[in-house]
């Protein structure tokens, strides 16, 4: 595998900076074709990621690889939401599913009580790891690099710039590109109206942020959403877009 330096990124982040998300993600499947994977979440960036990789790969001639991550217990709609972008843009989405291996460590949900409790964010972060990190961390060993809708979130994370590609220690220092890095929540939502893309049924709800039942409400906008009972706001992630290796990403977890 390619060893990448930081002047490699530089230069290719000089060289995305003036491309579009089109030719971005072109550029991408291009000189990765199979070996990229394309992750595809269930909010507004996914979906916009979504048309525009169909209609990049439609022209290079590619079947991309693409998976969206079935935690098992994700909100009401997701299913349906899934398949429409499936039917719609003939992408060949697979569910990455946890091992049962891995979920026979962790404790039956949905039980908020088990989160909220004295050891809730250990709890927490282990059923993230185990539920949607360690399938992709799995899934990862196969590929070169990937690719989602991440854009920055400095109002609810640390997340306050995102570049269009970085090295991913923590998946073994492939590389992990970000397309749509300069776009907004709301550039989504033109999008999606005015190409008249499916969504999830849940932002009509109210939700800000869609993902997982009960660990994600419709209490707040945006990410406040998320585990809203935890008060470190700005460390209310995942982990799923973080490149840094921590000791909890082990192949047994
Ligand atoms: S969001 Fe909640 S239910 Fe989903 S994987 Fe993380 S802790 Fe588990």
């Amino acid at each position: 595998m390619q060893i990448w330096t930081e002047e490699a990124i530089d230069a290719y982040n000089t060289e995305l900076a003036c491309c579009s998300p089109r030719e971005r993600i072109a550029w991408v499947l291009d000189r990765y074709k199979k070996r990229v994977l394309i992750n595809c979440g269930i909010g507004v960036g996914s979906v916009v990621l979504m048309k525009l990789i169909a209609d990049a790969a439609a022209n290079i001639k590619v079947v991309p690889d693409i998976v969206t991550i079935d935690t098992g217990i994700r909100l009401a709609g997701t299913r349906r939401l899934i398949k429409s972008l499936r039917h719609k843009f003939r992408l060949p989405i697979q569910a990455l599913r946890p091992s049962a291996e891995d979920l026979a460590t962790v404790r039956h949900l949905p039980n908020l009580a088990i989160f909220t409790g004295p050891q809730g964010l250990e709890e927490r972060l282990r059923c993230c790891n185990v539920r949607k990190e360690a399938p992709l961390r799995r899934k990862l060993k196969q590929y070169d690099a990937w690719m989602n809708s991440l854009v920055p979130d400095g109002a609810t994370t640390d997340r306050t710039t995102v570049p269009f590609v970085q090295i991913d220690e923590k998946h073994g220092g492939i590389l992990k590109f970000n397309p749509l890095a300069d776009h907004t929540k709301q550039d989504f939502w033109d999008f999606i109206r005015s190409h008249r893309l499916p969504y999830h049924p849940a932002f009509d709800l109210g939700f800000g942020s869609v993902g997982c039942g009960g660990c994600c409400t419709s209490s707040g906008e945006d990410r406040n959403g998320r585990w809203p009972w935890e008060k470190n706001r700005s460390g209310a992630t995942c982990f799923i877009n973080d490149v840094q290796k921590k000791p909890m990403d082990t192949d047994s977890a």
